[in-house]
């Protein structure tokens, strides 16, 4: 496994990669979500490169881009026991340096749920994404079904900008109680970790109305408004029931939906999500 910095030597290890080559974007402090992204590219690619790059122009600066957990050696042996074959860790000067001023906005699948409660973050997960596309040139890049938004921010601007990308999307892998595995369940103390769970209960309580001919966006809403609300130390920033491709919140579910939400546990903001097919 080879791991690099700069541009200049990512170039140089691409060069050597047989195709097709698998991406898997990630900003590290990587569980087994991130390794099932891996796996997948293991199977689906000739090599595979993971980026680790926790991207500043994604935070807000109110979020916890200073405390945003790392551990580089213990990704790395991860990564390698994974057999991946590149690993590519800019610096924030490799990714922008100095007189930066080029970005990358998808509009309309950005404006709703994350988009609205965190006001920029989609412009810098698209152009950090450009960015990642362009330096690796892969054939098929790996996204998990976790960041049901980012992925239908993605697969919007590979369209619009025809890139040759294959955008491949891996389920959530969850832990065994049902909590969504996050490299943020780390801000977690025992008695939250165990009130996060509500969230996946939640989706799955309104999952089973949906199953038994429950149509009504609004009732759906309000299931996992009230399942949230019987949980003391969860707060809901939003919940929502939405069209899974413009993500415009459904007043009835004729076509499939979405299903999601960011709730507070403590000081700690947690997302999940399930598609109603
Ligand atoms: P992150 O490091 O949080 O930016 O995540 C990197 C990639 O891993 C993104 O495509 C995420 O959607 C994906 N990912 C994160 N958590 C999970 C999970 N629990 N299951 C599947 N994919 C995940």
């Amino acid at each position: 496994m080879k791991v690099v910095e700069t541009l200049e030597e990512l170039w140089k290890a691409r060069e050597e990669l047989p195709e097709p080559v698998g991406l898997v974007p990630t900003m590290g402090y990587l569980h087994n979500g991130h390794l099932s992204l891996v796996k997948r590219a293991r199977k689906e690619c000739v090599s595979v490169v993971v980026s680790i790059f926790v991207n500043p122009t994604q935070f807000s600066p109110e979020e916890d881009l200073e405390a945003y957990p790392r551990d580089i050696p213990r990704d790395l042996k991860l990564l390698e026991s994974a057999h991946t074959d590149l690993v590519w860790m800019p610096t924030p000067e490799v990714m922008y340096p100095d007189g930066y001023q080029t970005w990358v906005e998808v509009e309309e699948v950005t404006k709703p749920l994350e988009g609205a409660v965190r006001p920029g973050h989609f412009r810098g997960v698209s152009t950090v994404v450009t960015k990642l596309f362009n330096g690796v040139l892969p054939q098929k890049a790996y996204f998990g079904q976790k960041d049901a938004q980012q992925v239908v921010v993605i697969q919007q601007m590979a369209r619009d900008l025809n890139l040759p990308i294959e955008i491949v999307v891996v389920p959530t892998v969850r832990e065994r109680n049902g909590l969504a595995m996050s490299s943020r369940n780390t801000y977690l103390n025992e008695e939250e970790r165990e009130a996060a769970t509500v969230l996946y209960r939640a989706l799955q309580v309104a999952e089973e109305a949906y199953q038994s001919g429950e149509r009504d966006g609004n009732t759906l809403r309000t299931i996992l408004e009230d399942y949230i609300h019987a949980e003391p130390l969860a707060k809901i920033q939003y919940v929502s029931c939405a069209n899974p491709l413009t993500l415009d919140e459904l007043d009835e579910v004729t076509n499939g939906a979405l299903l999601s939400m960011a709730v507070f546990v403590g000081k700690t903001r947690l997302i999940d999500n399930v598609i109603l097919e």
